[in-house]
């Protein structure tokens, strides 16, 4: 009863494929309307399809979360057809995968205007609604990244950024509590989406394997519950906390 979301308003950046994609459905079964928002819109819109299908109302709409006035524009939509945000899924992430010493300025940017500054954008639009309204419940998409070093690495930029999601997360968690709004974050390990798939990521996927006590790979239906949780007054005593979700990972 009190993991369901019946009424609630959500958004799911970076929501039309993998973990992203995984989310939007948790939270349309749990009850919400979702806004399933992507860099691409016929990603967006296919998710958004899959979700009408199951009877969920969504909403598919483009935005690129480095940029305000995207995710202004994406907030005020989503305000305009369902009236407000309750819960905001902050999920877009990208890997670019090179050694440290040769990582250029440009690659450090665009993985820290996505990762951190697009987060910052979406927390801070949102969060300005929860804000008024007294509500809201913020869940960032970190990485297990934020904790250890995944070896082998070539990951500077993307750890460091996530590193990053998940102090931001502590300081609007610890800051907003008082006025209704929940900022929690969930680390996955290494979870089987088109994200792993590219052929950089592929030699590393496999040296990973290795090192995860529980043998597989994680799915992204292995995170459903752990947002539905998180989106649900189940978990209003809990803010500024890093779930992670990893298969013993970090622990080896
Ligand atoms: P993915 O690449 O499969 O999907 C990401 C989606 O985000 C894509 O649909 C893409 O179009 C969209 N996107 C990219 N840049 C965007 C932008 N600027 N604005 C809006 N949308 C954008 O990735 P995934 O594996 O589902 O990862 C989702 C999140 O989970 C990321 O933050 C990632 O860092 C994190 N994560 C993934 C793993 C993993 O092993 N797959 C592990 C830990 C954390």
């Amino acid at each position: 009863e009190r993991l369901r979301l019946d009424g609630r308003v959500a958004y799911v950046t970076g929501g039309g494929q993998g973990i992203g994609r995984a989310f939007a459905h948790a939270l349309g079964e749990a009850g919400a309307k979702v806004a399933v928002v992507d860099l691409v819109l016929a990603k967006a819109e296919g998710v958004a399809c899959e979700l009408s299908l199951k009877g969920i109302k969504s909403l598919a709409l483009a935005a690129d979360v480095s940029k305000p006035e995207d995710v202004q524009r994406m907030v005020d939509a989503i305000v305009a057809r369902w009236g407000t945000v309750h819960i905001a899924c902050n999920n877009a992430g990208i890997n670019l995968n090179s050694a440290s010493e040769e990582t250029s300025l440009e690659e450090w940017d665009k993985t820290f205007n996505v990762n951190l500054r697009g987060l910052f954008l979406c927390c801070q639009a949102a969060g300005r609604i929860m804000l008024n309204q007294g509500y809201g419940k913020i869940i960032n998409t970190a990485s297990m990244a934020s904790l250890i070093v995944p070896h082998p690495q070539k990951q500077l930029a993307y750890n460091a950024s996530k590193a990053g999601v998940v102090k931001l997360t502590q300081t609007l968690g610890t800051e907003w509590i008082d006025r209704g709004v929940k900022v929690n974050c969930i680390s996955p390990g290494i979870v089987d989406t088109p994200l792993i798939r590219s052929r950089e990521l592929q030699p590393l996927v496999r040296r990973w394997l290795d090192n995860i006590p529980a043998g597989r790979l994680a799915q992204p239906t292995d995170l459903q519950a752990a947002v539905v949780y998180l989106a649900s007054e189940a978990s209003d005593y809990m803010t500024g906390h890093n779930l992670v979700i990893e298969g013993g990972q970090s622990l080896w």
